[in-house]
């Protein structure tokens, strides 16, 4: 996995990919594009454990990592969080869950929120505006 990781990332190596998810599998946070990238951060995954956790509720991951190719497809911004594995979707049915699943992100110490009708992205990117919530179209 490691080896994987690192090759088929090709750019951000983080320090410890060892990290076991409570709540998630490894898999799920792979590039939907099935190119097998997957470079997600230990911090996030920890963060969405906590997350997970304060909300009661399943989480279901709709994006997770991102190769250049499939971040563009999908209508990514150039430097998305996605591209370093600091960013997640996460699906959401209903806007208790989206009350839910924000109010645990904020008190989990995430402080970039994005908001759309059926998903709720959080990124831990530190290099990015932080305490902010923006909606998607
Ligand atoms: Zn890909």
């Amino acid at each position: 996995m490691k080896e994987k990781t690192a090759s088929a990332a090709g750019q951000t190596a983080h320090a410890s990919q060892d990290v076991t998810p409570k709540y998630f599998k490894l898999e799920e946070f792979s590039c939907r594009c099935g190119c097998g990238r997957n470079n997600i951060s230990p911090e996030l995954i920890a963060t969405l454990d906590k997350v997970r956790e304060s909300a009661g509720i399943a989480l279901r991951i709709t994006s997770g990592c991102r190769c250049a190719k499939h971040n563009e497809a999908v209508g990514g911004k150039s430097d998305s969080a996605h591209l370093e594995g600091l960013a997640a979707d996460i699906a959401i049915g209903g806007s208790h869950e989206r009350y839910l699943v924000s109010k645990a992100a904020m008190a989990a110490g995430v402080q970039r929120l994005g908001i759309g009708g059926s998903l709720v992205h959080m990124d831990i990117d530190k290099d990015k505006p932080q305490e902010v919530a923006w909606l998607y179209a």
